[in-house]
């Protein structure tokens, strides 16, 4: 449990009348106090922001996007996004999944202290996130939520006064509902400070995209019937997926081809529903005081080291490399900025731009404010994920040393290290015992890493809900 300050009143009030202006409106969440830290008097770097908006596209690869180089998806409005804005080349979440990665993002911890894993699937209480600080600091925080995984009884709501977590009958729902409830919520906020949390989740397994995007990538001959007829065939369902983790290495060509002309159908299905929230947004005058982030929380594989339409297995390159763009109100042109960068980070980043209080000494995470403002590069920065699968003996952690670009890759039952040099497209290769000075440094750094950030335990009477069992079960996160 992290520890708590109690901060003056009239410094709260003070903080609360310099920042953002506008009280929220309607029943506020739970009061929390948000312990300030010595850089709590700093003035807003970007005078201009007034509102937040925070998009997560669950599951979408980074190399699966036009801006990072996809040569042929469809991705207009994200691309548009990223060339007007701060695109990250070399960003990682920090796990591989949704829950620790979403967790990370919202509390900058690690997802070994904030403790949102297997078997404790729980934002608790105690943790202070992106939505406590921004209520506290007069943003009026909503959050409009694809999946049941993330409804209000997973933790994940507080701090928001206002969480769209209505799914009825399904573990998750399209895109376009996501779209309608969030910009309704712009729309009845556009006169008041906001934190807008929108996740779209239509990336993730099982792929099938409404039509005119199931057909966006299926090659020439294969009609709708025909695809229909192919899911028909292939059951792609959570039970096909683990048939083809079963099958390590053995779906076939034509099958992969299909998947992924889906999938990418599924990423330009989300480029529309996004690009009808930012028009909302240059409609309403919103796109000259709104601080826009894109991330994703985790990647997906598509055969590479033989696992396919899945994430929830290691900590490979293609499930812990993630998009990760700022777009600024006062933006000036595209940046591409190379340092590597997590999760973690986006909170530190954001509450600095806005300009108001922070417990900087509590995050984990970094500020990026100064490789915006091209002040100031990392001298070294290592980029740490960790997985936690069902198995209570079995635990991975990887290391990506930014500056040399090797990484390693440590798994606690085999007692096992694997390096990896990463090429410039983040692709690894296997180079384990070709520099052992080099795996003797990592394991160092990682076993400093875990003494540094403790194992938060578990807590004892925590049960899993039913519901949440049951979700997790049909998205493929547990057996
Ligand atoms: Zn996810």
């Amino acid at each position: 449990m992290r520890p708590r300050t109690l901060v003056p009143a009239l410094f709260i009030l003070c903080l609360f009348y310099s920042c953002q202006g506008n009280s929220p409106t309607g029943n506020g969440p739970e009061d929390k106090t948000v312990r300030s830290g010595p850089d709590c008097a700093a003035s807003s770097p970007v005078t201009s922001i007034k509102n937040i908006l925070l998009f997560t596209l669950d599951t979408v690869r980074q190399d699966q996007l036009g801006g990072y180089g996809h040569p042929a998806i469809k991705t207009p409005m994200l691309d548009r996004c990223i060339r007007s804005g701060y695109q990250f080349s070399d960003a990682y979440a920090e796990s591989c999944w949704t829950i620790p990665s979403h967790a990370s993002l919202f509390t900058s911890l690690y997802p070994r202290t904030h403790g949102a894993i297997r078997p404790h699937p729980h934002l608790d209480d105690e943790l202070i996130t992106i939505a406590d600080v921004l209520t506290k600091h007069g943003f009026y925080c909503g959050a409009v939520v694809a999946a049941s995984i993330f409804k209000a009884k997973t933790g994940f709501n507080q701090g928001f006064s206002y969480y769209d977590d209505h799914l009825i009958a399904s573990e998750s729902r399209p895109g376009e509902l996501i779209t309608e409830k969030a910009t309704e919520f712009i729309a009845s906020r556009r006169h008041h400070s906001f934190f807008l949390w929108v996740h779209y989740f239509d990336a993730h397994y099982p792929y099938d995209p409404p039509a005119p995007y199931d057909l966006f990538y299926c090659w020439e001959g294969l009609s709708r019937k025909g695809k229909k007829s192919f899911q028909k065939s292939r059951k792609m369902t959570v039970t096909d997926k683990a048939f083809a983790a079963s099958n390590h290495g053995e779906t076939n060509t034509t099958d992969l081809e299909i998947a992924r002309a889906l999938y990418q159908g599924e990423i330009s299905y989300i480029d529309k529903q996004i690009e009808h929230v930012i028009r909302l947004l240059y409609r309403e005058g919103l796109d000259k005081n709104t601080l826009v982030i894109l991330v994703s929380d985790h990647g997906e594989y598509f055969g590479e080291d033989g696992y396919y339409y899945q994430h929830m297995v290691d900590l490979g390159q293609p499930v812990i490399t993630i998009p990760y763009v700022f777009l600024l109100p006062d933006a000036q042109g595209h940046e591409i900025i190379t340092e590597p960068v997590q999760l973690i980070d986006v909170l530190p980043t954001l509450i600095r731009l806005c300009g108001i209080s922070h417990p900087q000494p509590e995050f984990h995470g970094k500020d990026l404010y100064r490789l915006l403002k091209k002040t100031r590069s990392f001298s070294q920065r290592y980029c740490y994920s960790e997985f936690h699968p069902t198995s209570e003996d079995k635990h991975y952690y990887s290391l990506v040393d930014g500056r040399t670009k090797y990484k390693q890759v440590l798994t606690s039952q085999e007692q096992q290290d694997f390096l990896y040099s990463l090429d410039q497209d983040n692709i690894e290769a296997d180079i384990s015992g070709q520099y052992p000075d080099k795996i003797r440094l990592y394991q160092s750094l990682l076993s400093q890493w875990k003494q540094d950030y403790d194992q938060k335990e578990a807590t004892k009477d925590y049960q899993i809900p039913d519901e949440l069992q049951k979700s997790l079960k049909v998205l493929g996160y547990t057996d």
